[in-house]
């Protein structure tokens, strides 16, 4: 079967790609501009024709789909903004909601060969910022940044604005599914990753232009610009790896279906991230010195027993994830 992955040229969407194509899947990718599609294309050469792209210069635009939908037999989609610099809520909320609502129903008006969709949201639409640890599970949604940014607008963090994006566009994925099920031939799973590490496949000149979470990473392990407070922000991850297999395992098992599935490894903080990285690389930063991982406390964990139900993937572990992430910059001159 061909599987549409949308924004193939992100950070997520390149790994997704590749996990179809080795499980056997041809891919359509999109991209806003031809050239953006090239690192890609010579990344995966060798699978010729079982890659091709389409252009979708905005997901906002209405229709923007509806040429990348024809033919495909199932839906990846990854394409969000993900960043802190946005000033007003609606920077994040209309792309992710409108690029959500609008690639279900291309698929509805032009989508006939469809059978799944998937669709990337974020445990972000899951967690709360709370003052004591909790162990979220697929029945919770981040209400706290939605009313956050319904009541402080541009006022509101930046995590918060983040977050109720992602939880306003898989909420309105789920309504749309439950509206038009019946006339629809495709059944809809969700993801929900934790925060996604690991090596990078996609094009990136140079450490400013990394991906929100390896940029936090990059930071905290190589650039050492945190401060203690920062070092001691954390939350629960992913190793990119695996969640790109999580997609292509979410786009082919049936049982999958109507899932909303938390992806994720474990608890960390970004000094657990650096503790590794200097003792791999000692020139790099050690951080914060006083840190203790057994009387730290880790306030976001997950109920990971659907993923490992469905999907039984052998996870990377946080010392794999960031070998291979450090390994990954120095071959790009990043680490000397
Ligand atoms: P990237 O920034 O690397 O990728 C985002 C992709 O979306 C890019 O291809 C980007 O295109 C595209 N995109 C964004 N806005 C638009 C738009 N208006 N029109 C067309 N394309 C657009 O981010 P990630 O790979 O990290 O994120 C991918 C998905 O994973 C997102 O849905 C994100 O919310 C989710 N996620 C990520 C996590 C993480 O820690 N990284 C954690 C949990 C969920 P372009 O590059 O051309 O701008």
């Amino acid at each position: 079967g061909k599987v549409l992955v949308t924004g193939a040229n992100g950070y997520v969407a390149a790994w997704v790609v590749k996990a179809l194509l080795e499980q056997g899947f041809a891919v359509r990718g999109t991209v806003r501009s031809d050239s953006k599609a090239n690192h890609l294309r010579s990344l995966f050469k060798s699978y010729g024709d079982k890659l091709e792209f389409a252009i979708v210069n905005d997901i906002v635009k209405e229709g923007a789909f509806d040429e990348a939908v024809k033919g495909v037999d199932a839906i990846a989609h990854t394409a969000s903004p993900f960043h802190t610099h946005a000033e007003d809520p609606s920077e994040l909320i209309v792309p992710a909601v409108q690029g959500t609502v609008g690639i279900l129903s291309s698929a509805l008006k032009h989508g006939s060969s469809v059978q799944r969709i998937v669709v990337t949201s974020s445990c972000g639409s899951i967690l709360e910022e709370l003052p004591v640890p909790k162990t979220f599970t697929e029945a919770d949604w981040n209400e706290r940044a939605l009313r956050e940014v319904e009541t402080k607008g541009a006022a509101a963090s930046a995590a918060d604005k983040y977050c109720a994006s992602k939880a306003l566009a898989e909420r309105a994925a789920w309504k749309y599914w439950n509206d038009h099920k019946g006339e629809v031939g495709w059944d809809l799973v969700v993801v929900n990753p934790s925060y996604v590490y690991g090596p990078i496949l996609h094009e990136v000149d140079k450490p400013e232009h990394l991906n929100e979470s390896m940029r936090m990473f990059y930071d905290a392990a190589v650039a050492g610009t945190y401060d203690k407070d920062m070092l001691n922000w954390g939350s629960s991850w992913i190793d990119v790896r695996d969640l790109g297999l999580a997609h292509a395992l979410a786009v082919k098992t049936p049982e999958a279906g109507g899932e909303r599935i938390i992806v994720s490894q474990s608890v960390f903080k970004l000094q657990d991230f650096v503790n590794v990285a200097h003792r791999l690389y000692p020139q790099l930063p050690a951080g914060d010195t006083d840190f203790n991982p057994a009387t730290a406390v880790y306030f976001q964990a997950y109920d990971t027993s659907k993923v490992r139900k469905l999907f039984g993937i052998k996870l990377h572990t946080i010392e794999e994830m960031v070998k291979d992430s450090l390994e990954d910059f120095k071959a790009r001159g990043w680490i000397q």
